[in-house]
């Protein structure tokens, strides 16, 4: 299966992405996790990237185009792929549609978490994540068994840069501008899946499961 996840920050796309991943066997692919993986390598992408992310802004599309489309000839994704946080602009969306054309596929479908704002900021600023092995953790709704320390690897956890309640704000105003015309772009196509976003974590992945496995 070929799938985008599309959410405002904060809605929940990198956790049910982690659950999606498990259960259809694509691969992640998170254009904010490969930015900040770069940003930690300190190359020259990760430098260019770093300033628009710390003003919540977007990354130039010319920048984020290049390197989904380096990432989707890869060999690994015969079994499909989830694409996360991208594509944010329709210029994006329409760049992903022709990759995907001359490579002689599609996508077969648009996963759109819906969340109130108040919750995503919420959700958003009290976010931690490891900075070793990626996970994500809530301060309230999703606590690590000893708090601070990822389950996984006991690494401390850490509060992303992006994630004060400014940024998060303007990351919210951003999307309202830039990306959320991309949902009547993927409704026309019939593609758009519909999640009502502010339920519990396990509630929203049994509403995608369900609307995935009508597909299949
Ligand atoms: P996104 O990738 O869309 O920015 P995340 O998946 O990182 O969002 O989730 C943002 C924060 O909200 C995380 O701290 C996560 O643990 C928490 N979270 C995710 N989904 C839910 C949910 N359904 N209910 C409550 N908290 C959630
Ligand atoms: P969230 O969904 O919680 O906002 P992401 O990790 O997807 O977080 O994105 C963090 C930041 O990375 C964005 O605010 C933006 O600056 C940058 N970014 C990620 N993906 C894209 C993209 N497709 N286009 C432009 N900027 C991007």
């Amino acid at each position: 299966m070929r799938l985008v996840i599309l959410g405002p920050p904060g809605a929940g796309k990198g956790t049910q992405a982690a659950s999606i991943v498990d259960t259809f066997n694509v691969v992640h692919i998170s254009t904010g996790d490969i930015f900040r993986e770069n940003i930690k390598n300190a190359t020259e992408l990760g430098q260019k990237a770093k300033s628009y992310m710390d003003r919540g802004e977007l990354v130039p599309d010319e920048l984020v185009n290049e390197i989904v489309v380096d990432r989707l000839h890869k060999p690994d994704l015969d079994n499909g792929f989830l694409l996360d946080g991208f594509p944010r602009t329709v210029n994006q969306a329409v760049a992903l549609d022709a990759a995907l054309e001359q490579m002689g596929t599609k996508l077969d479908r648009v996963i759109n978490i819906v969340v109130a704002s108040d919750l995503l900021i919420d959700r958003a600023v009290g976010r931690r994540v490891c900075p070793k092995c990626g996970r994500t953790y809530h301060i309230v709704n999703q606590k690590p068994k000893v708090e601070g320390k990822c389950d996984a690897d006991g690494e401390t956890l850490i509060q992303r840069d992006d994630d004060t309640e400014e940024t998060v704000k303007k990351r919210i105003e951003v999307y309202e501008k830039q990306t959320s015309p991309l949902i009547d772009y993927y409704k026309a196509q019939g593609l758009l899946l519909d999640i009502d976003g502010s339920q519990a974590i396990d509630d929203v992945f049994e509403q995608i499961r369900r609307g995935l496995e009508e597909e299949a």
